[in-house]
């Protein structure tokens, strides 16, 4: 039941959640009533909830099955996870995640590679679950990959303060894989075989990564947070708030979609609303995101 095929892989998307999550101007800082007020037409009711002015956020994993492996990319908000800055995101219980992969035809023992773009809380959550009060890896045969840079920013910061970041994350969610010895720490253009790749898009995080992949004449580009909302694609200057080094995040962005754009190259986004993927398009100086069904 894949909802996408890249030539031989099979793509399903695991949704958390769905819905209206973050205003516009808290979310992105510079974003002003004016930049909005051309596109309201049809940004609403699908990108923008008209009844609370809300942006729509899908939380979602990609699920992949290659010729090689099963592949989980980001995993989610998670359960039991204390995320008091996140009302929607803390102490989640009795989801039914595990349900829709066991849905598609996965379960947890099943998954070869866990894929973290970033290590924010929206990316690791079901790294790992909460067993007899301890945290252990959800995927118990599983790799998890984390690039080196992206590990050792979090791992400072966490030393220094364990609950500060992302209402500590690397603490429940990275830290117990790396205990657990499933912890791959690998370079951000690293490569897990001839179908999947890393490709370094710092700035959102110092080791972000977007996620290639390519079977035959197929391609597609899982682009984490790299741009979070289509109205990144008409304004690429405009960064969330939760990016780390802002000139960096616009620099990327504007390079990823100047790459990408006007080619046959699925961008399977992170937070766009269902179903999240499609291409870029030039639109005079900037650029415009069509979904692909
Ligand atoms: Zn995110």
């Amino acid at each position: 039941m894949s909802e996408f095929l890249i030539g031989d892989i099979e793509v399903t998307r695991i949704i958390e959640m769905e819905g209206p999550d973050f205003a516009p101007f808290e979310f992105f800082p510079d974003c002003t009533p004016e930049m909005l007020k051309p596109h309201l037409g049809w940004l609403q009711p699908r990108f923008l909830d008209p009844t609370n002015g809300k942006l729509v956020f899908a939380i979602q994993s990609y699920l992949l099955r290659t010729n090689h492996h099963t592949i989980l990319i980001d995993s989610c908000v998670g359960e039991n996870k204390e995320r008091t800055r996140f009302p929607n995101w803390n102490l989640r219980k009795n989801t039914d995640y595990i349900a829709k992969l066991a849905a598609a035809g996965v379960s947890p023992e099943s998954i070869d590679y866990v894929l973290c773009t970033h290590l924010h809380a929206d990316h690791v959550g079901w790294n790992t679950r909460l067993v007899d009060d301890r945290w252990v890896p959800t995927f118990a045969n599983a790799r998890y990959l984390f690039t080196r840079n992206e590990h050792d920013f979090w791992q400072a910061k966490s030393a220094k303060n364990p609950r500060k970041y992302d209402d500590g994350c690397y603490q429940d969610s990275v830290l117990p894989i790396i205990e657990a010895g499933q912890a791959l720490i690998v370079d951000q253009d690293h490569a897990l075989d001839d179908q999947i790749w890393l490709e370094p898009s710092p700035g959102h995080t110092p080791g972000h990564v977007s996620i290639r992949a390519r079977s035959g004449d197929s391609e597609a580009v899982f682009s984490g947070d790299l741009m979070h909302n289509v109205l990144q694609c008409i304004y690429p200057d405009l960064v969330s708030r939760a990016c780390f080094d802002k000139p960096l995040a616009r620099q990327t962005r504007r390079t990823f979609l100047e790459c990408y754009c006007d080619k046959p190259i699925q961008v399977m986004t992170a937070h766009f609303p269902s179903p999240s993927s499609g291409h870029i398009h030039r639109h005079g100086n900037s650029y415009r995101f069509s979904y692909s069904h």
